[in-house]
């Protein structure tokens, strides 16, 4: 196998000497005006992240006591416009009905940057002891469970507002307009796309947007990925109907659990033989078979239900049609049929390369003393993928876990045990400042 070219074969040559030669000439690198000026906005940058911190860790564990679940963020999003209206900026509430947008114009003129927090929680009862641990409790189809920041959604909106602050205090040097993006129910449905058919890209129109996620790696290190980074998700519905008879007679009907299973099987060789795995790999996974309700009756109907992970669009598209064609043609050699129903889901978080490229110095400087990961692809979804369809965006994952616990085995992303170390917030308010600054500064 050739081996990859090196990445800095890869990217455009960075236009340095002369901008170096001119500092020489000038008399020193740091006398440079430029790198002076960009270095003064970076010290005050971090002065005020270090400012703001103590805030960031209250708003954390306040939303982290106080959960809501997806379109009913209402508490979180009143919180969250309040303090943007206290920073002077200009915020639209309700936005696809519990999200927030905070717009802070630049006392220089320039592009516009979007910086984007999730602020749903999950009904999952949380079994880690903290002082702010939750205590809300709901019912979810007819079950009672508890509500829980399992995903950690608590920490980007107070990251955000982290952030929103900072560069609120540095408005007079910010060379455009940057967009704080508050979204309801990542989780699902998605807030996102209703989001974006409110406007939230248009009016300002944002050229660029940002986004992270906590993570259980090394609490203060960051993960990105070039291009495709975590997998669009679809779930799927599929009804086999056969026709209804006696368990002790099935030649007098036709049976939808062994043609159910016989799909089952089939959906199996999607992925295994029937598309290019060197390419991208992909998932099929059948996750529900439900059907019948008493050993000797053969019911009429079975319902399988499950998901589809994907990385590429004519991938996605060529595994829907291999889905419906196994599922029906299976069902019909068998004398039945199938109705196969697979839903919009969420697109591929796609990170866009030259923006990727392009910010990894700012990466590395807000990370600092800490590391940017290259990171592997992953099969979850983010609806962050729907921004990225409409501009360049760039989403990255803020390790979590504690320096001294080993990140592999820290409990994941939804777990009722899902833990974030604090000392990963002033990392997160910096980086996505840092984005904004950058991304700006940059022609
Ligand atoms: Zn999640
Ligand atoms: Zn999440």
């Amino acid at each position: 196998m050739p081996s990859p070219m090196p990445s800095s074969l890869r990217r455009p040559a960075p236009l340095r000497r002369p901008l170096l030669l001119a500092a020489i000439v000038a008399g020193g690198l740091t006398s440079h005006p430029a790198a002076a000026q960009s270095s003064r906005l970076h010290a005050e940058l971090d002065r005020r992240v270090t400012e703001v911190n103590a805030k960031v860790i209250a708003w954390r564990r306040d939303i982290h006591r106080h959960p809501e679940l997806g379109f009913q963020e209402t508490r979180t999003a009143a919180l969250v416009a309040a303090h943007l209206q206290g920073l002077g900026l200009e915020v639209r509430t309700g936005v696809a009905r519990t999200g927030v947008v905070g717009i802070l114009r630049g006392g220089k003129p320039g592009r516009t940057v979007a910086l984007r927090a999730d602020m749903d929680a999950l009904p999952v009862t949380e079994l880690v002891d903290l002082p702010f641990k939750s205590t809300v409790r709901t019912t979810v189809r007819g079950q009672e469970v508890g509500v829980m920041h399992a995903c950690g959604h608590d920490n980007h909106v107070a990251i955000l507002m982290g952030a929103a602050e900072v560069l609120a205090g540095m408005r007079a040097q910010l060379e455009g307009t940057v967009v704080f993006i508050f979204q309801p129910a990542e989780e699902g449905p998605g807030g996102a796309l209703p989001m974006i058919r409110d406007g939230v890209l248009d009016n300002p129109k944002v050229d660029a947007i940002f986004g992270l996620h906590v993570w259980p790696e090394p609490a203060g290190d960051i993960t990105v990925r070039e291009g495709p980074s975590m997998a669009a998700s679809n779930s799927f519905t599929i009804t086999v109907r056969g026709r209804q008879t006696h368990g002790s007679a099935p030649w007098g009907g036709v049976d939808p659990i062994v043609l159910g299973s016989q799909i089952v099987l089939g959906l199996q060789t999607i992925v295994s033989r029937q598309v290019d795995i060197t390419a991208n790999p992909a998932i099929v996974t059948v996750a529900m078979f439900n059907g019948g309700v008493r050993s000797n009756i053969i019911p009429d109907t079975v319902v399988l239900e499950g998901t589809i992970r994907t990385f590429d669009r004519a991938q996605r598209q060529q595994i829907f049609d291999r889905i419906a064609i196994t599922a029906k043609q299976t069902a019909i050699a068998g004398g039945g049929t199938a109705e196969v129903r697979i839903d919009s889901g969420y697109p591929v978080t796609r990170n866009d390369v030259p923006l990727t490229q392009r910010m990894r110095p700012s990466l590395k400087r807000a990370t600092a003393p800490y590391r940017v990961r290259e990171g592997a692809l992953v099969t979850g979804a983010e609806d962050f993928s729907y921004f990225q369809e409409r501009v360049p965006g760039m989403f990255v994952f803020l390790g979590v876990t504690p320096r001294d616990q080993d990140a592999s085995k820290a409990a994941k992303n939804h777990s009722p045990y899902f833990f974030a170390d604090e000392s990963a917030l002033p990392v997160g308010v910096r980086t996505l400042a840092s984005l904004a600054v950058d991304y700006l500064a940059t022609k």
